[in-house]
């Protein structure tokens, strides 16, 4: 399958397996994670957050119900919710999920970007489990016609050794432990040497953590910087 079909079903088969029951996807683009999303009906509140609002407005009403899925009376309800809002503010609505995605949206932040995304996502939203993917520049050898970025937009394009400095600087920072994987295999024989074609941290947070925080936040500080744009009950 095509690569962002395999970075979509690599965050559907971790759904399977940890079964969350707060998900949001950064940078959700046109829905398409979230579609693949909710048919796992474990999921309770299933939320999409991107910069560009007219994106997600193109294809979003994809995500109402149709007429089976009411025919499932085992289900739990799911609630789902679309935000316009950018990774680097903070918005109350997002604390607490248990899993937040973050596929190919990260090599589009400049350096500064980044870091407010580091603290936006682990120091104020604290999810028990974080999956972020992000192109893997030493693969780019096996890509014909790729001399610098697989996208002009890209602000950088890391190597697993500069993903794995940033995300340990995250951890020891925020209190996660990170699992490095991927998706896109290399021609035979090469893997070791390059890498999957995306790579791809799995980040879980440390035990404790969360009641400490909870002392120390201020209630005062909750924020609403996002724009919600859709929602629906099933
Ligand atoms: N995650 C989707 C996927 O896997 O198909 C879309 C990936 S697309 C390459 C990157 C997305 O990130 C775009 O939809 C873009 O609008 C969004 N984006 C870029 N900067 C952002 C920001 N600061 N906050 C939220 N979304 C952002």
């Amino acid at each position: 399958p095509p690569l962002h079909k395999q970075r979509h079903q690599f965050v559907v088969d971790f759904v399977k397996r940890n079964k969350p029951k707060k998900v949001v996807d950064l940078g959700c683009g046109e829905c398409t994670l979230l579609k693949m999303l909710k048919f796992h009906r474990e999921i309770e509140l299933l939320v999409g957050v991107d910069v560009n609002g007219a994106k997600v407005k193109k294809k979003m009403h994809g995500l109402a119900p149709i007429s089976t899925d009411y025919l499932e009376p085992s289900y739990d309800q799911l609630r789902v919710e679309l935000y316009q809002g950018s990774v680097t503010q903070k918005d109350a609505r997002l604390k607490g999920f248990d899993l937040v995605t973050s596929i190919e949206l990260i090599e589009h932040l400049t350096p500064a970007d980044v870091e407010l995304f580091s603290e936006v996502v682990f120091d104020y939203m604290t999810p028990k489990t974080v999956i972020i993917s992000t192109p893997n520049s030493e693969f780019n050898i096996f890509l014909p016609g790729v001399s610098n970025y697989r996208h002009s937009d890209h602000k950088f394009e890391w190597t697993r050794a500069e993903f794995r400095s940033w995300a340990m600087k995250v951890c020891l920072d925020y209190g996660y432990e990170v699992e490095f994987t991927g998706v896109g295999k290399a021609p035979q024989g090469q893997q070791e040497a390059v890498g999957f074609c995306s790579q791809i941290g799995v980040f879980y947070q440390l035990g404790g953590r969360d009641c400490c925080k909870t002392l120390l936040v201020n209630d005062a500080e909750d924020l609403f910087s996002y724009t919600l744009l859709y929602s629906i009950n099933y």
